[in-house]
């Protein structure tokens, strides 16, 4: 292991972030973990934090939260990992006493300290964490299965289980279909055991989407609407994963079945829509966020992956090349998820 330690690090808002080596302090308090991160996931809201879209993280600080790795020292009191073992980590570190860590909804923790934005994350060589955000990893997960199963898998399957309480045999819609989130989406509404109808604005990514096992797939244009009411006999979907934001929410929404479910996780161009009342009050749908995967979410997010019904979708970069990586995720040209290896 070399030190100093490589890491991307963020000093300035809306400035690139630089790649360089610095000598943190690797002591580790109680319930404190160090980890040698095997993959790390680059996700949007990292491009949100760059633009300072979250004034309040603690710059400088080193970005990246979707983590995957390998133990290499463990503070006092923790008993569940050892060096060697093979972890994922949650997006953040709960603080476990809350009234939320204490009903298993750790993921509304107010006091949660998000890497990356918090605390310093995993574009680098290791990364401090804590035992209360780990998993281990089953032998069949691959570091890149493993780096998305929290922010990802473990993100849509709350979505789908907590927030839309999806039932199998249900109709489901995901915009963003070809990005990160929207190819993995597909698979785990299909693991649910769903119909699944994928949109993308993007006519080269309409194959792969279906090679990820979308039942139909189809573009977010003007038709939309229109091509979702002709495949669900004029009912509409049950639910819709709403990847993308503001660009296709209304066209989302019109898109429900009565009584329909739509859950947003996805907020691209950061700007507020119009809700039409009268629709939701008549159809009576609903509208929901999200937010993160519990540690449950995670374990379960981790089985799926082993189980094969998520198969991860990457292109992965070495951390050396986080600025292309950046810029390919900001023109939206990569299919599923963009990966980062130190
Ligand atoms: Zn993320
Ligand atoms: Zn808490």
């Amino acid at each position: 292991m070399r030190y100093p330690l490589r890491a991307v690090i963020l000093k300035k808002f809306k400035e690139l972030p630089e790649l360089t080596d610095i000598e943190p302090d690797w002591s580790l308090g109680p319930g404190e973990v160090l980890l040698e991160v095997e993959m790390s996931g680059l996700c949007y809201r990292d491009l949100l934090t760059v633009d300072g879209y979250f004034p309040r993280t603690k710059l400088p600080i080193i970005l990246g939260h979707e983590i995957a790795g390998k133990v290499l020292r463990v503070g006092d009191g923790v008993i569940s990992f050892k060096p060697g073992d093979r972890v994922a980590s949650l997006t953040y570190i709960p603080c476990g006493k809350c009234r939320y860590c204490k009903s298993g909804n750790e993921n509304l923790c107010k006091q949660r300290l998000t890497f990356g934005e918090d605390i310093n994350g995993s574009f680098a060589q290791m990364v401090k964490v804590h035992e209360r955000s780990l998993v281990k990893i089953p032998d069949k997960v691959t570091p890149e299965g493993a780096a998305m199963a929290a922010c990802v898998t473990g993100m849509v399957l709350h979505a789908f289980r907590h927030v839309a309480r999806i039932k199998e045999g249900e109709s489901v819609l995901i915009t963003g279909a070809g990005g990160g989130v929207g190819i993995h989406a597909v698979q785990v509404a299909k693991a649910f055991g769903c119909r699944v109808i994928a949109a993308t604005s993007s006519e080269e990514k309409l194959k792969h989407i279906l090679d990820a096992g979308a039942d139909e797939v189809l573009l977010s244009d003007d038709k939309m609407v229109e091509n979702v009411k002709r495949l669900t006999d004029n009912e509409g979907v049950d639910v819709v994963l709403e990847a993308v934001g503001q660009p296709t929410f209304d066209k989302s929404l019109r898109c429900l079945a009565w009584g329909g479910r739509m859950v947003v996780v996805g907020n691209v161009t950061v700007s507020s829509v119009e809700v039409p009342l009268g629709l939701i009050i008549l159809k009576a749908n609903s509208i929901a966020g999200t937010i993160a995967a519990t540690k449950r979410d995670l374990e379960d997010a981790l089985r799926l992956t082993a189980e094969g019904k998520v198969k991860p979708v990457v292109t992965v970069y070495p951390l050396e090349k986080v600025y292309d990586a950046m810029e390919k995720m900001r023109r939206k040209e990569s299919i599923g998820r963009i990966l980062l290896k130190p």
